[in-house]
């Protein structure tokens, strides 16, 4: 789609994904970014490429999760949840905040349960988000990224889930979060999960997928911001 003329309208749209977390049953995809993640970064760039900046702005900011990430956590004894977000921060040198708040006021609701099913299977868990823009009045844009993760606090085989491996299953939600895919590579925290070999961090490809992304739309959210200053100091 990059530098195509089309361009593909997802303001108001919003994507509404639902991802688990299944055990090990091998898949074969290619990149390890969400499609709407990728998608909603080449409509920033054909936004910037036709002159819309304030809408470019927006979509590279999703992108970018310029906005801390409110969230709160129900349950959550041994702390998997703060590890996996600190690790993922601190893969992300700091850039995206997640602070955690009291319900009412989050944008992320994550919840412990005995079994998460999907369609009647049981996974370990299962990330619902939703990511949009949407217009306000004259070329204002503001984009929202809302959601729900559920854990686990058994595995699908029944047994209790082992700190390591609720560890691997939040590292995984929180990653689809970020804009990560379910991955076909092991070894990484996107890939199926292996009940007897968890992994506790993500792969170096899952880091640099996520951050290769993010300096394009750093560059892009740069240019377009140059750019409406340019604009406007020409219209003055
Ligand atoms: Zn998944």
């Amino acid at each position: 789609m990059r530098g195509s003329l089309m361009i593909v309208r997802f303001t108001s749209l919003f994507a509404l994904s639902l991802l688990a977390t299944h055990i090990s049953m091998g898949s074969s995809k290619g990149s390890l970014l969400l499609p709407c993640v990728q998608g909603n970064f080449e409509h920033s760039q054909a936004c910037l490429e036709f002159g819309q900046y304030a809408e470019a702005r927006a979509y590279a900011e999703m992108t970018l999760i310029t906005r801390p990430v409110r969230y709160t956590v129900q349950g959550d004894p041994s702390g998997v949840v703060a590890e996996a977000v600190s690790i993922w921060r601190e893969v992300l040198g700091d850039e995206v905040t997640f602070v955690q708040t009291r319900p009412g006021l989050a944008d992320v609701y994550i919840t412990f349960h005995p079994t998460v099913t999907l369609q009647g299977h049981r996974v370990c868990g299962l990330t619902t988000f939703r990511r949009g823009v949407r217009a306000w009045g004259n070329d204002h844009y503001l984009y929202n990224l809302t959601g729900s993760i559920e854990l686990a606090t058994t595995a699908p085989d029944g047994r209790l889930m082992d700190r390591r491996t609720a560890l691997n299953v939040a590292l995984h939600e929180v990653g689809h979060v970020l804009g990560l895919d379910d991955s076909p590579y092991p070894g990484g925290v996107m890939a199926d999960i292996d009940l007897g070999s968890p992994v506790t961090a993500p792969s170096w490809e899952e880091c640099e997928s996520l951050n290769s992304l993010r300096s394009r739309a750093a560059l892009v959210l740069q240019q377009a911001e140059v750019s409406t200053a340019n604009l406007s100091a020409f219209s003055r």
